[in-house]
């Protein structure tokens, strides 16, 4: 409609429609427009969390998945997701001022505080630090944990790295995630004495970004952190180790401007990074896009 073929009988008619619109505007704009959309968008948000996931978080050492993705893993939690840690070792022998097994004492301490921060559960594995074996028994302890826990998604190590264990942790998971998926597979060792039923419900893994692993790591996938950041700063501070009171690497400082890089990248405040398979790295399109 044209205002230039109304006929108005009066300045005062024409005024009064010029009103009308205004006030039809101005409720398409304001509170009952807003608050539609606020609907749509928790309907939308509670269709999401509705879905809820089982994340399990597989680390060589206590500290390793908190570090490098703990906030993804406390934002998940947030949105109502169960976060399962893995410690596959305590990581004892990171500080040469106390012995082996009271460090032990103190990062099992120390795990058990910071993940439940994020919002997640613990598990310890049977392994030692620096030790952590590419074996069958260790396979089959992983495999047997992914049936117990269920988990949608993994997130595990990158395949290479200068630590050995970070990279024997990557190999024993992949495997254990396909062994824990074959029902003709038992999973019983002396770590883990209960069979469980095969589990074949793990959507993808996912490689987490750390500083030891980084030889051919390839960010990928950019996850908006910034609601869940100062949670897990002030969450990971706790590891004594992250503080920077044990090693003069500055965790804390090179995971926060590692945020603000991969943020910067994907649009986002802060982000973490993920790789995936080569094998995974490809997109279904029907057509090319218009
Ligand atoms: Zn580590």
């Amino acid at each position: 409609m044209s205002f230039t073929n109304v006929k108005y009988s009066s300045k005062y008619d024409m005024k009064k429609e010029l009103y009308s619109y205004a006030f039809a505007l101005l409720f398409l704009l304001l509170p009952g427009n807003w608050l539609f959309h606020k609907t749509i968008q928790e309907r939308r948000d509670n269709k999401m969390n509705e879905t809820k996931r089982t994340i399990l978080a597989i680390g060589a050492h206590a500290g390793d998945m908190e570090i490098s993705c703990g906030a993804v893993l406390a934002k998940q939690a947030k949105m109502g997701d169960r976060v399962v840690f893995l410690h596959l070792t305590l990581g004892e022998g990171g500080n040469p001022r106390i012995s082996a097994k009271e460090y032990g004492e103190q990062k099992r301490r120390e795990a058990l505080e910071v993940d439940s921060l994020l919002g997640g559960e613990t598990i310890f594995g049977p392994y030692k630090d620096g030790e952590l074996p590419n074996d069958e028994t260790a396979r089959r302890y992983v495999a047997n944990v992914i049936r117990t826990v269920k988990p949608t998604y993994i997130i595990t190590h990158w395949k290479n790295s200068i630590h050995p264990d970070h990279s024997n942790a990557h190999a024993i998971t992949v495997d254990a995630v396909l062994l824990a998926s074959l029902p003709s597979v038992e999973t019983v060792t002396p770590y883990s004495p209960t069979e469980y039923p095969a589990w074949r419900g793990v959507k993808r893994i996912l490689y987490t970004e750390n500083w030891e692993d980084m030889e051919g790591f390839q960010p990928y996938i950019y996850t908006d952190v910034t609601d869940a950041f100062d949670t897990w700063e002030s969450a990971v501070a706790k590891y004594e180790f992250i503080g920077g009171k044990i090693s003069n690497f500055p965790y804390l400082n090179y995971y926060k401007a590692l945020a603000v890089v991969r943020g910067a990248e994907s649009s986002f405040r802060y982000a973490v990074a993920f790789d995936i398979d080569q094998f995974e790295k490809k997109l279904r399109w029907r057509s090319l896009e218009p």
